[in-house]
């Protein structure tokens, strides 16, 4: 079956084009001016002193982690209801993740049992902003001041988004964004990796550039580092999509009331709400839970049929295999992530999904609800007929 919605999709208008043409007529197509441009431009929106761009999310998160000073033993609390680079980050240091389970409401770690975790090798909470929708930051605070752990926010998919009247990524010692393809804005490949500290910024700056020095001087490394740079291309893509940012925030908000006006009609379906503390969302993905009685892969596999993508998202941290035989973990470790992971479904959403694209996507989900439902129906009907034969 051909698709009939796509499941995301970036937003390239004519300036996009311009800006990478820009970087292609010129002589620089790697460390030049363009990644200093989309630095500042970022810094600025985000009301940080430093930004430094860098290959990719998970890139920056692994500079993070090492900025933290996180090493072999280290733990780190965060979710296991996130994308695998939120934990993957702090193994690469060897450090351990510590996960606490969610709130089921707010899909976010949960801020009163961050505690019941913290042991003498805490060095640091990774807050995930998941979906666009901000951590519990003033109990995270709370918490992290008063056992004088850092905060390091994995705010990949949550730009603008604002807690208390404060973007995300500006509550702790660095926070991490990412420009992946389906992300609110793009850079093709790419991230940035943002603090207040002056000396985080030259280590970032040194870290992905090979562990050069300040000066950069071509074959002298100073320290252990990466080639983790972001070339001109991506920049020139990031700072044309930075300088739309809140066209393409707001287009997103748009898709959202949609689906949200939608989706009220149908009992099996609840749209994401709001978690307390939020001045601001930042629509990343568009996640609804279902009912207990609907089986959420059954659906998946039906609406595929019918044209309609959609993801699973998350299928949690601890159960990927490489999770689960390393470390030991398995079914009923986080029951919290685990429900919720199995009764999530994201729509497909971008910011230039049309109205009769949403009609669509809504109609059919609701009648392949129904269809679901008949036919388990049917099933057991037919199951119990079998018992009831003798
Ligand atoms: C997208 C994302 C990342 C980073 O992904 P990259 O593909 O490496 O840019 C990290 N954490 C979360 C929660 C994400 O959604």
């Amino acid at each position: 079956m051909n698709v009939k919605v796509a499941l995301s999709s970036p937003d390239i208008t004519r300036h996009e084009i311009d800006r990478v043409n820009e970087v292609l007529s010129g002589r620089h197509l790697s460390i030049g001016p363009m990644v200093e441009r989309f630095e500042n431009r970022l810094a600025q929106y985000l009301g940080v002193k430093y930004a430094a761009a860098v290959s990719s999310g998970t890139a920056g998160l692994h500079l993070a982690m090492i900025a933290a000073g996180i090493g072999p033993g280290d733990e780190v609390i965060t979710t296991p209801f996130s994308f695998v680079s939120s934990a993957n980050c702090i193994l690469y240091q060897r450090g351990i993740p510590a996960f606490v389970d969610i709130d089921p409401e707010t899909m976010n770690i949960d801020p009163n049992r961050i505690e019941e975790r913290v042991t003498d090798r805490t060095r640091a909470i990774l807050p995930v902003h998941v979906f666009g929708r901000p951590c519990d930051m003033a109990r995270i605070t709370e918490v992290s001041d008063h056992y004088g752990f850092r905060i390091i926010e994995d705010a990949c998919e949550a730009i603008g988004a604002e807690c208390m009247g404060k973007k995300v990524g500006t509550f702790g010692q660095s926070a991490v964004f990412a420009f992946y393809p389906n992300k609110q804005m793009t850079t093709g490949e790419g991230g940035v990796v943002v603090t207040n500290d002056p000396a985080l910024n030259r280590l970032f700056r040194s870290l992905r550039n090979q562990g050069r020095d300040d000066d950069g001087t071509w074959l002298h490394h100073v320290r252990l580092g990466y080639n983790y740079r972001l070339d001109e291309m991506s920049a020139a893509l990031g700072l044309a999509q930075i300088e739309r940012i809140e066209e393409l925030l707001a287009k997103r908000v748009r898709v959202a009331g949609m689906y949200a006006e939608r989706l009220s009609v149908i009992p099996e379906v609840r749209a994401p709400a709001t978690p307390p503390g939020t001045t601001r969302m930042s629509w990343f993905v568009y996640v609804v839970r279902l009912a207990d009685d609907v089986d959420r892969d059954t659906l998946m596999a039906r609406l595929a049929t019918r044209g309609i993508p959609t993801r699973p998202y998350f299928s949690p941290i601890h159960l990927q295999p490489f999770y689960a035989s390393s470390f030991g973990f398995k079914p009923g470790d986080f029951p919290v992530t685990e429900a919720v992971a199995r009764s999530t479904l994201a729509l497909p959403f971008h910011g230039n999904l049309s109205e009769s694209e949403v009609d669509l996507v809504c109609e059919t989900l609701q009648r392949e609800i129904r269809a679901g439902k008949r036919s388990f129906m049917r099933s057991r009907t037919a199951r119990c007929q079998a018992v009831a034969t003798p």
